[in-house]
């Protein structure tokens, strides 16, 4: 095992770094007062090859994984509400690519980028008021008409809602089925039927527009449907005939992405980190340097060492990620639910620390408290990342005992002159 990152690593993760300094930080406050799209930021990601089609592909180069989660940390660090706004696109583009065809991840994944100067963005809309955690009770329906599906229903609390140029809707095809009878449909911009609807004033990300999108009689053509029509009958299929499905698939999928959400989380904990180290230099109280005082250097001491378990657990899930290491232990959940509960805590033991200046509205502690919040509550709250965790380490302490069993009966096998198929390759193992 080696800890130590790549020159190229390293070299992306300053050039990360410098964008959300000298870029983000001094565009944070006005975005975060308005709640309006930072376009002008977006569009200078993309000057700086941090946003689009060749920065997805830089991401696919790295061997070890860790660009995606590095570059997720660093630009929340600078502004987590502009961050996701540079980000939120790629929800839409994983939901393309994870259940489109080829020639639909070559279509429609471009689309929530744009190309060359060209800005465009994508929406990933699965939440409805009362199916959230409860997925598969969504109540957005799907049907089909002749050559056109025709949607209807209202998604809440969809990032980029109401201003992208693709929207990744999930309806029901069969109620009766729940998540089994669900798919995935493109309904691009400007789609007769698609609006906006309530934009939400929010807490903390206020950069990111966070709106319901509303679907009436919306039709979009058959090849919409990602995956395709032969796909989805096939699943169907083998919903109602009680074979099993792919409910294992979007759990796999989930702890994937789940360290990328944890580093966001961790992105601005480190900034509240810095921002306090930065404050305390200098500083005395009664003639004694802050940082000397036994009481600051016990939060001090606490941060850092949650930061490091925290950048530690989302390293290890994204590094399983990309070698296709199967987290049936839950480490990809458990890297989101310890970095957002993490920022949670650190932002406020730190404006603790800093005393009630850092609850004042221009206070970046205060920012960054607001902004931590939401990591214990989207992308799965940190209730369902727990139920997430203990189902599978369960199944999978399950798993290994059955394992264990059946290397016990072979063994017994063995010792009775019917040499088992696991002790048959011990004897081997042995001999070679
Ligand atoms: C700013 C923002 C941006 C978002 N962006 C998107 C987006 O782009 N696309 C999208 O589709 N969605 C998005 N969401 C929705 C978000 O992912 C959901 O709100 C979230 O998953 C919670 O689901 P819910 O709203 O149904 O809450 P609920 O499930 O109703 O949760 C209410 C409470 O009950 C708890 N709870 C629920 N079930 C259980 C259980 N079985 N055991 C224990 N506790 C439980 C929850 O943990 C929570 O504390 C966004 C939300 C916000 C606030």
């Amino acid at each position: 095992m080696d800890f130590r990152l790549s020159e190229e690593q390293l070299a992306f993760q300053a050039h990360c770094h410098r964008f959300a300094e000298e870029v983000m930080r001094p565009a944070a406050a006005k975005h975060d007062r308005d709640q309006s799209v930072p376009w002008e930021v977006i569009k200078q990601a993309r000057e700086w090859d941090l946003h689009g089609l060749e920065l997805l592909q830089k991401m696919a180069t790295d061997s070890e994984g860790l660009l995606g989660v590095m570059y997720a940390e660093e630009l929340h660090w600078g502004c987590a509400g502009i961050a996701l706004a540079i980000s939120a696109s790629s929800l839409a583009a994983a939901g393309i690519a994870s259940s489109g065809t080829p020639e639909q991840i070559g279509r429609w994944v471009p689309e929530c980028y744009g190309l060359g100067d060209e800005i465009k963005i994508g929406a990933y809309a699965v939440t409805e008021a009362g199916a959230g955690s409860d997925v598969k009770s969504l109540r957005t329906t799907a049907k089909r008409d002749g050559d056109e599906w025709v949607i209807n229903g209202t998604k809440v609390f969809i990032s980029n809602g109401g201003i992208a140029d693709v929207n990744v809707v999930v309806a029901t095809v069969d109620p009766e089925l729940g998540h089994r009878g669900q798919a995935s449909f493109i309904v691009p911009k400007g789609t007769p039927g698609l609006s906006m609807g309530k934009k939400e004033d929010k807490l903390g990300i206020r950069a990111s527009q966070t709106a319901e999108v509303v679907l009436e009689d919306c039709r979009v053509p058959l090849d919409h449907l990602l995956g395709g029509m032969d796909k989805l009958e096939r699943k169907l299929e083998r919903a109602r005939t009680g074979q099993s499905g792919g409910a294992s698939n979007a759990l796999a999928t989930f702890e994937v992405t789940r360290p990328l959400v944890g580093a966001s989380a961790l992105g601005i904990a480190q900034a509240a980190y810095d921002w306090t180290l930065d404050w305390l230099e200098g500083r005395e109280y009664e003639g004694e340097p802050l940082v000397d005082q036994q009481r600051v250097q016990q939060v001090l001491a606490d941060v850092a060492t949650e930061l490091d378990a925290a950048r530690l657990l989302v390293w290890r899930a994204a590094w399983m990620g990309r070698n296709g290491v199967p987290m049936t232990a839950g480490q990809g959940s458990m890297s989101k639910l310890k970095a957002g509960d993490v920022a949670m805590w650190a932002t406020t033991a730190l404006m603790d620390l800093v005393g009630p200046e850092a609850s004042l509205t221009d206070h970046p502690l205060e920012k960054f408290f607001r902004d931590a919040k939401i990591y214990q509550l989207f992308e799965g709250t940190a209730q369902i990342q727990r139920l997430v965790i203990s189902r599978m380490q369960v199944t999978e302490r399950r798993r290994r005992l059955d394992e264990a069993a059946e290397v016990l009966a072979d063994v017994a096998a063995a010792q009775n002159g019917k040499v088992g198929r696991a002790a048959q390759a011990t004897v081997a193992g042995a001999a070679s």
